[in-house]
């Protein structure tokens, strides 16, 4: 591909101690895209969300988003440029309603003149939380929570989101709902990489791969050659899957 890409890593290296987490990891991501991130647990997935949004300094390697480098550069000022987070764990304020919370996203989200009351509505619109919009954030079921994290992090207004398991612990009717979510994000023109377990949900959804085992990329492609691939078939499906990701 000839564009620049939005957000692209090249040799990226994250030492813990004595355990090499990412291990020169190349990637790109470009706009209008939606991308998977996969791997055993412990393969350094998140340990690369935390690299790529400035939470772990690199050990080596660097990162450009929009061509500018941008490693080294702190969590909240890439908020500002247009990368924002979606987190396993979601963690509101309990005791402001849904609103509120997505608001807080829309108040401290990209730098620059926005209507912080129509940024609030667009994201709830988008995550089908405009009817619980007035309702306490605190004890709301864990599928209404992980559309609220995500909610949060729309209404920062960003370029790219990376959304760490937002699937985890929902059943399979929430599971479809967040990616259909996610696909109407994407359709706004924000590039979403995503980490997730559902492989149906990731080959269904997903335009491009990367696949991690012991902070190593072992493959990165398009979902159909992902899933026929013998080393990942290996290190992390198992058994071989049929076009749709459901097992052979
Ligand atoms: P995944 O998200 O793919 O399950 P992680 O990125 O959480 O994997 O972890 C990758 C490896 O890095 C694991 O061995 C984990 O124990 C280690 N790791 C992650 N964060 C830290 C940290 N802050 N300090 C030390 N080791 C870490
Ligand atoms: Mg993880």
């Amino acid at each position: 591909m000839s564009a620049t890409p939005i957000l692209a890593g090249r040799g990226i290296t994250k030492n813990f101690r004595g355990l090499t987490a990412i291990d020169t990891v190349d990637f790109e991501l470009h706009q209008g895209r939606i991308y998977g991130l996969i791997g055993p647990n412990g393969a350094g997935k998140s340990t690369l969300f935390n690299l790529v949004t400035g939470y772990y300094p690199l050990s080596s390697g660097e990162i450009r988003f929009e061509g500018k480098r941008i490693d080294g550069v702190p969590t909240y000022r890439l908020n500002q440029m247009g990368i924002a987070r979606a987190f396993q764990i979601s963690k509101p304020f309990p005791a402001i309603t849904v609103r509120e919370n997505v608001r807080i996203g829309a108040l401290y989200g990209v730098s620059g003149p926005r209507d912080v009351d129509a940024v609030t509505e667009e994201a709830l619109a988008l995550t089908g939380l405009t009817g619980i919009a007035e309702r306490m954030s605190g004890g709301l079921p864990v599928g209404n929570l992980r559309k609220l994290e995500i909610a949060r992090a729309l209404a920062t207004r960003p370029k790219v989101l990376l959304a760490d398991e937002p699937c985890a612990g929902l059943n399979p009717t929430e599971t479809s709902d967040m990616m259909e979510c996610l696909r109407s994000i994407s359709r706004r023109g924000i590039v979403v990489w995503l980490v997730e377990h559902d492989m149906r949900a990731v080959v269904q959804v997903c335009d491009w791969i990367y696949v991690l085992e012991a902070g190593v990329k072992i493959a990165a492609g398009p979902p159909q050659e992902v899933i026929r691939n013998p080393r990942v078939i290996e290190a992390y499906l198992g058994t071989p899957m049929t076009e749709n990701g459901e097992e052979a």
